[in-house]
């Protein structure tokens, strides 16, 4: 829809006086509004208009697309886009229109006849960047097209789909492979988010990128807060989480259809709008609650895993996970949507033991082959390790991926509240114990039910009351023997037994604990964790930082934005991002040059918007 659109011939003029001979300095203030480079961006700029091929290892959020984009607009010639997926053309192809830039995807959404006018405003040079899938670039008549043109660049977008290892294996990425050769002295640049060594060296070894400077970066994702929370009444708990989010867009997480459709209709019933998505609804359906997660603003949607890549949103400021991920990759993949645009947000997991065994009956029930599903598993405690730790979440996220984080990030809930431990080797024993007298074939429920001495059914059926461990565990409440189950499962003290329908049993690692021969420290459970704001920590949104008066002024801004955004078809963040908002209720800017100051506003934005914009603050300031 975006993609489709014609650009007007004002912005098609704009488009064409940027020329070859402008630094990248220089676009990036007048085009994209920012004063400075971010993190490498400058570096992987240079290597490309100096004609070097580069390979682009940044998280989600760095800005790994000013990295190609400003090299095609200072080298002469087309730079040629490859992206899998049609919703990420639209998405970029509409930013950069936002922007005054000529851009164009060609796919299969497009009719012959605006194929047709695409390819004529390649050939005549009014196209600065050219998005196309991988399958088309396979083509010859398209090789031959392309042939004629003058290329700026190649650049291979999710360059990790080209890998087996990956999860988003493209074959058709392996065409890709011949660029080089077809076109010898072009720059390629390669750009993903993927953290896993292996896929990394796929991508250079596939596509032949063995003389390319590889850029890399952090994979912290320093805007993003992460809570975890033991699951007690998660409706009770969404509500919560989502009052600190009032406005804003973002993602729920649900591992099942149903369980979608339920969380989405209820939080109907409490005045969040909230949609639905996943693979069983109808096409039409789940393109309709996309496009409408992007063009408005405070939407909830609520999602299967299906919900995912292509969602190049900037501006989601939540993502919440109502079940346990799969694993830690997917979890930092999944809560990595949130916060694109740098602007703080916040990723939320409720989670319980049920989950555990649950994840565990899913991979167990699932048709790979053994050394898959260990494999899995393996990946599944792993999270659990991070969902049980007592120490800052991100250094544990970031260790998981080989980073050394270096001190506790203050951006947590852990670091936010710290986790008190206990001395839990006797509470250990008990536990053990009692899962040993049992028979190994109880899930933690009957356990503790057994260690607090509680008359049920199944404890008097199966003579558990005439055991010596009844009732040893009197002084502790079931809700404290549930953490400390997680917390032995988590730290592989004990296993869950899918096929008998998530018995626990003891392993390797449980003996020494039973002989008394190791420490076992365990996290107190907190309940409700509140999240105290220490001094200097981060702030959970953006409107946290403002001062009282920005704030007011900033939630009339958001207003406008939304009218504007609705008037002119076009997502709000292409109008301004949430940060260039909160800028511009600081700095109050009532002339251009003031406006022009503020971060995220360039020329061909201050031409479309600038007036409205500043008349808003002028009322503002005069107290209309
Ligand atoms: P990635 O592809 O790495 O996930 P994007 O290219 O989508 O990230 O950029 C994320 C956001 O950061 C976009 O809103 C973009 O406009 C913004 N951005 C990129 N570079 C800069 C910069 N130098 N200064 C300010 N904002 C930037
Ligand atoms: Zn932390």
């Amino acid at each position: 829809m975006l993609a489709s659109q014609p650009l007007s011939a004002s912005a098609q003029d704009q488009s064409l006086s940027i020329h070859s001979s402008a630094t990248p300095q220089e676009v990036l203030q007048s085009v994209f509004g920012y004063p400075d480079f971010r993190g490498r961006q400058r570096e992987v700029i240079d290597t490309l208009v100096a004609g070097g091929d580069a390979v682009v290892l940044f998280p989600t959020g760095a800005g790994k697309s000013l990295c190609f984009q400003i090299p095609a607009l200072c080298r002469a010639g087309i730079g040629i886009v490859i992206s899998p997926l049609i919703a990420l053309m639209k998405d970029q192809v509409g930013a950069l229109e936002g922007a005054g830039v000529a851009a164009a995807a060609l796919n299969s959404s497009l009719s012959p006849e605006e194929q047709d006018a695409v390819r004529e405003r390649a050939r005549s040079g009014q196209l600065k960047l050219l998005y196309v899938t991988p399958e088309r670039l396979a083509t010859e008549s398209f090789r031959r097209f392309l042939d004629t043109l003058e290329i700026a660049l190649f650049a291979i977008d999710e360059a990790h789909c080209v890998s087996q290892w990956g999860h988003d294996f493209r074959p058709e990425y392996l065409s890709l492979t011949t660029l080089g050769a077809r076109y010898p002295g072009v720059p390629r640049v390669a750009l993903t988010a993927t953290a896993d060594p292996h896929t990394r060296e796929d991508i250079i070894a596939r596509l032949g990128l063995q003389g390319a400077e590889v850029f890399s970066t952090s994979f912290d994702r320093p805007n993003i807060r992460y809570e975890i929370a033991e699951r007690t009444n998660q409706r009770q708990q969404l509500l919560d989480f989502l009052s600190r989010h009032k406005d804003e867009s973002g993602i729920v997480y649900c591992l099942s259809r149903a369980k979608v459709e339920d969380i989405a209709e209820w939080l109907g019933t409490k005045g969040i709008r909230a949609l639905p998505y996943h693979a069983g609804l109808p096409a039409d359906v789940r393109a309709a609650n996309q496009d409408a997660f992007h063009l408005e603003e405070g939407l909830c949607l609520v999602a299967t895993v299906a919900f995912g890549m292509g969602i190049d949103k900037p501006d989601v400021r939540f993502v919440a996970h109502l079940d346990l991920p799969s694993s830690v990759e997917a979890y930092y993949q999944e809560t990595g949507r949130a916060g694109r645009d740098g602007a703080p947000s916040e990723a939320f997991m409720a989670y319980g033991m049920a989950d555990v065994v649950q994840r565990r009956r899913m991979i167990a029930e699932g048709d790979a082959p053994d050394e898959i599903k260990r494999a899995e598993n393996a990946k599944l405690n792993a999270l659990l390790g991070i969902c049980e730790t007592a120490g800052c979440r991100r250094q544990a996220l970031l260790a998981h991926f080989g980073e050394t984080y270096p001190k506790p990030c203050g951006n947590c809930d852990t670091c936010l509240s710290p986790v008190e431990t206990w001395d839990g080797l006797q509470a250990a024993q008990k536990f053990l114990s009692a899962v040993y007298r049992t028979g190994q074939r109880f899930g933690s429920g009957h356990i503790i039910d057994v260690l607090v001495g509680k008359e049920s059914d199944k404890v008097t059926r199966f003579g558990h009351d005439k055991l010596s461990v009844y009732g040893i565990g009197q002084d502790t409440s079931a809700k404290s023997w549930q953490s400390v189950a997680r917390q032995l499962v988590a730290g592989g003290f004990l296993d869950v037994d899918h096929a008998n329908f998530g018995a626990l049993t003891l392993t390797e690692e449980a003996r020494p604990v039973l002989r008394g021969e190791r420490e076992v420290l365990l996290r107190k459970d907190r309940g409700a964790a509140s999240l105290k704001k220490t001094r200097g920590a981060r702030s959970a949104s953006l409107a946290d930082e403002l001062e009282s008066d920005d704030r007011l002024l900033f939630e009339r801004l958001r207003r406008l934005r939304t009218q504007i955004a609705r008037d002119s078809e076009v997502p709000p963040y292409v109008v301004f991002p949430d940060a260039t908002l909160a800028g511009i209720a600081k700095a109050r800017p009532t002339n251009e040059d003031t406006l022009l100051g503020v971060s995220g506003v360039g020329q061909s934005k201050l031409e479309k918007y600038g007036r409205a914009f500043m008349e808003l603050v002028e009322a503002f300031e005069a107290g209309v």
